[in-house]
């Protein structure tokens, strides 16, 4: 319309972000109409959309070795975790699977990591961040999409809630953040339209879930709500 206002920046964003999410439920829904659901199937939806995750932008702050941010608590949806998993188990030697396994099982016995209090309180490092060598993700290749979506334009204010221990506003590209964040929130969405169940879970739980219970990969495929106890409120 002629006389219509300029779109303001926050809905040019809001339309953008609206416009990733539809294209990526339909992309991911026809892939998995066209391939059925199997974990090499989720294994490559979770590629496809790792490599559709766009470079962190400039003015970012993040660097190797700051892992301010791995102290805090991991959401990701189920496909992501058992993709993670899997990958995990193919590709370590026994040794170092061993190796993540206790780290895993350290962490979850610590007390209850779905909380965000846990994590903010006892400044625990998440399982998978080597902090014996620079404080870097043993997993980054693999790392989850909210993993990939968090970042900081402020250093400060990261170092400032992790010393507090208290949720502080982290300065970030928002955009960036939601639309990498929601590659995760597509997974969770397709999967319960296709009657799976499906919701966001605690990585650590889950994790610790998968480690527990070698069958829950294929309970979960055949519908069973094996991860119930890691579901995030
Ligand atoms: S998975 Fe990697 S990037 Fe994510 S919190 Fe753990 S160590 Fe950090």
């Amino acid at each position: 319309m002629e006389n219509d206002p300029p779109e303001s920046s926050e809905d040019r964003s809001k339309h953008l972000l609206a416009a990733y999410m539809a294209q990526g439920l339909d992309k991911l829904t026809a892939f998995l109409d066209g391939n059925g659901i199997s974990l090499p199937v989720l294994g490559v939806a979770m590629e496809q959309f790792t490599k559709s995750v766009f470079d962190l932008p400039e003015g970012t702050a993040c660097k190797q070795g700051c892992a301010y941010c791995c102290h805090l608590k991991v959401g990701v949806s189920i496909p992501e975790v058992l993709v993670i998993y899997n990958e995990l188990a193919a590709q370590t030697t026994p040794e170092g699977f061993e190796f993540l396994k206790e780290r895993v099982l350290e962490v979850a016995a610590k007390g209850n990591t779905l909380t965000e209090d846990f994590w903010l309180s006892t400044r625990t490092p998440c399982p998978f961040l080597d902090i014996d060598k620079n404080q870097l993700c043993m997993i980054y290749t693999l790392r989850p999409f909210s993993c990939r979506a968090y970042h900081s334009t402020e250093i400060a204010a990261c170092q400032k809630g992790f010393e507090q221990g208290r949720e502080t506003l982290i300065p970030c590209f928002p955009l960036y953040r939601a639309t990498t964040d929601m590659y995760a929130s597509i997974f969770t969405k397709v999967l319960a339209e296709k009657g799976f169940f499906s919701y966001q879970v605690g990585f650590v739980k889950a994790f610790e879930i998968l480690l527990k219970n070698k069958n829950a990969s294929g309970q979960w495929l055949n519908r069973e709500d094996v991860f119930a106890a890691a579901k995030l409120g």
